[in-house]
């Protein structure tokens, strides 16, 4: 294939090494010589050619050689057509690699696109870094994300949704009022494999109703019943998309923002209660303060001495009772949610998950003086049966919000977007991105050829 050594080191098919020396900024120059059959024959009639009519010499782009750039200087030659009807009187040479008027190697663009799709980094650095501009590098990444990314969803039994804002809210203050309104403030709801191997499945702009039933209009009726189980946050918006365009899913909330909830209960008391204790917000030396950490740790994690601490502080005073209602408040919601099989090993009966929140609600009323736990209530009833499906099925948004905080953590990098679509593209070939490279290195599974055993799975 290649002539000799030098030119198969270098590595571009049709092209033969004539000679290398050191350039004066630290690189090398190469310089190359068409070895291509091909290369001789007229593009538009193919008749081959051997009257030279002048020789050129370009310098295309090319990837740097062990971290230093590479000045290819490739020797050219124009032909003469040698068929008197053929209406191009010349031709320059050209190689598959480097086609008529491409002046950045193949290899170049397409490693430019791979550092952005595979290693993470914007498409500024990654010019950078190959010597040529942000549109190459951007117009490189697009051609080859855009192929994968068009490919519709395979059948996803778990879908999670989520959202992220985009960019920064905007507000402007009514000069009249003093009061601040809206400009501006952009979101992004995403869709996402909870179970499988495709991470992000799409997003769509807005975070309505109607924007969400958008995007899961766009998918196909088969595609749509194969989706057994819809996870969302505690997000009514979501919930009226999915019912209506996913009406046999079951639909189930994220349990760790139903615990978040619970836990913001006890804070909102407990600052509250230090408020009209003290006339003024907590500070540390307060006895409550001392604790405020204490309680929103699970109470399974809560040492001897730390579980004293808390009841020492808690149970001198009405104040510090009040406090200690919503703890226990929090700690019943727990002990529903616990039911679930990751914690217990065994699949949870419906009516025991239901017996639980009840014995909360039943906690909140006889505490119905605590405005914060009665709004708790309020609002676990109104989701009580999403969070014991939660509960029964175990599902969880955790790889939805994982695959967002890379989404964020893209915008970041880019210091933000102007363009949504070249947003929804990065997010989404960064969020795919670790399960393209499982799937690469994935090897099948083989029984052990002695035991004949599976291997073990981690
Ligand atoms: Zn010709």
């Amino acid at each position: 294939m290649f002539e000799d050594t030098a030119s198969a080191l270098f590595g571009v098919e049709g092209l033969q090494v004539a000679g290398v020396e050191a350039a004066p900024d630290g690189g090398i120059e190469v310089w190359a010589v068409t070895a291509w059959e091909a290369a001789r024959a007229c593009p538009d009639c193919g008749t081959v050619s051997d009257r030279v009519h002048e020789t050129v010499v370009t310098r295309p782009r090319d990837v740097r050689r062990a971290g230093d750039a590479v000045d290819l200087r490739w020797v050219k030659v124009r032909r003469k057509c040698g068929n008197q009807e053929c209406l191009r009187k010349t031709f320059t040479e050209s190689v598959p690699a480097l086609p008529p008027r491409c002046r950045i190697t193949a290899r170049l663009r397409g490693q430019a696109a791979g550092e952005i799709a595979e290693r993470g980094i914007t498409p500024a650095e990654a010019a950078r870094h190959a010597g040529v501009s942000w549109p190459v590098v951007h117009d490189a990444f697009a051609a080859a994300a855009d192929p994968v990314l068009d490919q519709d969803p395979a059948p996803v039994t778990h879908l999670g949704i989520d959202e992220h804002r985009r960019g920064r809210a905007r507000f402007a203050v009514d000069e009249q009022t003093g009061e601040y309104t809206v400009l501006a403030d952009r979101w992004h709801t995403c869709f996402f494999d909870l179970d499988g191997q495709q991470g992000l499945l799409g997003q769509v702009q807005g975070r309505t109703a109607d924007d969400a039933a958008y995007w899961l209009a766009g998918a196909t009726p088969a595609w749509r019943d194969a989706v057994q189980t819809a996870c969302i946050d505690l997000c009514s918006i979501y919930a009226s998309a999915v019912r209506r365009m996913l009406p046999h899913a079951t639909l189930t909330v994220d349990l760790f923002h139903v615990v978040q909830l619970a836990v913001k209960a006890v804070g909102d008391v407990r600052r509250r209660v230090v408020r009209a204790r003290y006339g003024r917000r907590g500070r540390s030396g307060d006895p409550e303060y001392g604790i405020k950490g204490l309680l929103v740790r699970n109470l399974e994690h809560l040492s001897p001495a730390q579980f004293a601490k808390i009841i020492d502080t808690l149970d001198c005073d009405r104040y510090g009772q009040e406090i200690a209602a919503a703890w226990i408040a929090k700690e019943k919601l727990r002990d529903a949610l616990n039911l679930r099989a990751r914690v217990t090993g065994s699949t949870p009966c419906e009516r025991a998950v239901r017996d639980r929140v009840f014995s909360f609600y039943d906690w909140c009323a006889q505490h119905d003086d605590i405005p914060e736990l009665i709004t708790l209530a309020r609002t676990i009833s109104r989701w009580q049966d999403e969070i014991t499906a939660a509960v029964l099925t175990g599902i969880t948004n955790a790889t939805a919000e994982s695959l967002n905080r890379l989404a964020k953590l893209e915008a970041r990098q880019a210091y933000g977007f102007r363009n949504p679509l070249n947003q929804r593209r990065r997010v989404r070939i960064a969020c795919t991105r670790g399960y393209r490279r499982r799937s690469r290195t994935a090897t099948p599974r083989r029984a052990h050829p002695g035991t004949g055993r599976q291997p073990d799975p981690g």
